[in-house]
């Protein structure tokens, strides 16, 4: 019997689209809606499940699902034994704790003797017992950030992205506890054809992000600056220079990295680059 690998993602909140996205980036087409808890991939031998992000550890773990993506944060708080596979690279966060704006917070030993509510009451602990702190945790499924403000807890431990969420609830953030990636985690113990489908989907995934990275660059050179211009481009190997209709002209085709990109292009510019073209790239096969 041909195999599926059955993958865990989460069915709705800030995960959810990052990780669809991503299939279908992989080229893996998912054919039932979202309302279904299953759905099955038309053209990769995948199986979906959508469950809530809390839920994912544990059916890896339990091999109902063979992979899953999830943020680290909710993998360590589970301490569910499954294999990290990748760093996804998106809905990045971390777990923090913050106190009521105006509070003096000079060190965590502001904490001792303090109430703290959070979600995360494993992770929190751990915090604390490393700098030998004894708060009392007080565990909360939700809306963590309002506790202190209705008099519920003097801190709270939650996750942050922007900080405007801690912001709007007139709170401050004063130590980072985690910081969280969205990841690909696998079962430990795949057999050997489950492993074969998941390097096919890892190696997509490894080229969607690389093209993420990455950027397709088009420009115009003149002919007696082509020197000082392709030394300024990486390239994959070395760019492409074609002649243009136009005598003394060259078009140079390379590939930018993210980090690098704005810094090169004005380079580019000053060297006397002009019509210069930028595109996203889908997918980067090395
Ligand atoms: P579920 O119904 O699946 O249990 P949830 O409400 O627990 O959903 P979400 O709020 O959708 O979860 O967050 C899912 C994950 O998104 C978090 O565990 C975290 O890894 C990541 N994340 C990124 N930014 C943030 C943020 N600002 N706040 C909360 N989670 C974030
Ligand atoms: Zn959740």
């Amino acid at each position: 019997m041909d195999q599926k690998l059955k993958i865990a993602i989460q069915r709705s909140g800030r995960l959810h689209e990052g990780s669809v996205n991503l299939l279908h980036e992989c080229g893996v087409n998912i054919m039932n809606g979202v309302n279904k808890l299953k759905a099955e991939a038309s053209n990769f031998p995948l199986e979906v499940y959508f469950l809530r992000d809390d839920d994912i550890p544990q059916y890896v773990e339990d091999a109902v699902a063979d992979i899953g993506i999830v943020g680290e944060n909710v993998l360590l708080e589970s301490r569910k034994k499954v294999a990290f596979v990748e760093d996804l690279a998106f809905a990045a966060c971390r777990l923090s704790i913050a106190v009521k704006r105006g509070e003096k917070y000079t060190s965590s030993s502001f904490l001792q003797g303090k109430k703290i509510a959070t979600s995360y009451p494993y992770l929190l602990q751990n915090f604390l017992d490393e700098k030998g702190i004894s708060a009392e945790v007080h565990e909360i499924s939700g809306s963590v950030e309002i506790a202190p403000g209705i008099g519920l807890a003097d801190a709270i431990c939650d996750l942050v992205s922007s900080g405007s969420t801690l912001f709007m609830n007139g709170l401050q953030e004063v130590e980072t506890i985690l910081e969280s990636r969205t990841i690909l985690i696998k079962h430990q113990d795949l057999s050997n054809e489950k492993e074969a489908l998941l390097t096919k989907l890892l190696f997509r995934i490894k080229s969607v992000k690389k093209a993420k990275n990455n950027k397709y660059v088009l420009l115009n050179a003149p002919n007696d600056r082509l020197d000082r211009i392709i030394r300024l481009l990486p390239g994959m190997k070395s760019p492409t220079v074609l002649p243009l209709a136009e005598a003394g002209w060259s078009s140079v085709h390379s590939v930018l990295n993210e980090d690098e990109f704005w810094d090169i292009i004005e380079q580019l510019k000053l060297c006397g680059a002009q019509g210069i073209l930028v595109v996203p790239i889908e997918n980067m096969i090395l």
